[in-house]
């Protein structure tokens, strides 16, 4: 049985003030569930500072390596130590705008699981790809190549349709849930990871008033949430609170 998880990716968003606001309100609430949020870097000390126990805090993006001469870097390792649980690798803006590669993020996935660190995986089609036929090839490529030589209950998949992702088009449950069912037998052919027990999240414009049908479909374990993670009664709200 797999647990459902909402996992919130501030993206570069959130002002120590915000923080502090979003904290306040959870507490106030009474919010006890299981909650992961990864707020720019900036930012990892403050909520794990301030952060109740019922919320894991992690990173957006890490090195491939953990010491060394990379200006600007973040190390996993240093992750871990500052109280890091998790760190997001192959999100659809660092593939896009950062142009990170297939083996650039098989090498951070294994950099970030060496350092005890939870991996979130990302992966999705573009508009274009969808449309062309290619989601299948598209998505197959991400996993084999991303996960080449992982074996590691450590890792959860979030299927991030970039369509999808800050633009208010959400997947329907039945779109979702097709390709949930595909990355899942794919994961249990083609790759080392457990495919039964690895939860595999949806991402893209996920909001309280969708959150429910999406995540219960049989493959769909939750959500990786942008925009509606940001504020407290929209992060609480994903959960039906
Ligand atoms: C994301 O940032 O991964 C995401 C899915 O964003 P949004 O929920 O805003 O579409």
């Amino acid at each position: 049985m797999r647990k459902t998880l909402v996992v919130g990716n501030w993206k570069m968003n959130q002002s120590l003030s915000d923080i502090t606001n979003f904290f306040n309100s959870v507490k106030e609430s009474g919010f006890s569930d299981e909650a992961w949020i990864a707020p720019q870097a900036l930012h990892l000390s403050k909520l794990i500072e301030v952060a109740p126990k019922n919320f894991k805090t992690g990173a957006q993006n890490c090195s491939y390596e953990n010491t060394g001469a990379f200006t600007g870097e973040i190390s996993p390792s240093s992750l871990k130590e500052l109280g890091c649980e998790f760190v997001i690798i192959g999100h659809s803006e660092r593939r896009a705008i950062f142009k990170e590669t297939h083996d650039e993020l098989n090498l951070k996935v294994k950099k970030a699981l060496e350092s005890h660190l939870k991996v979130i995986f990302c992966i999705g089609e573009t508009l274009e790809e969808r449309e062309s036929g290619k989601i299948e090839a598209v998505l197959g490529e991400q996993l084999k190549k991303g996960l080449e030589g992982v074996n590691s209950s450590d890792v959860i998949i979030a299927y991030e349709p970039v369509w999808a992702i800050g633009t208010g088009v959400t997947a329907t449950p039945a779109q979702a849930q097709e390709t949930h069912e595909f990355v899942r037998s794919f994961l249990a052919k083609e790759t080392a990871l457990n495919a039964e027990a690895t939860l595999i999240l949806y991402g893209g414009s996920v909001k309280p008033d969708n959150a429910k049908e999406l995540f219960s479909c049989a493959d769909i374990d939750g959500g990786l949430v942008g925009g509606a993670s940001l504020k407290a009664e929209s992060f609480m709200g994903l959960y039906g609170k």
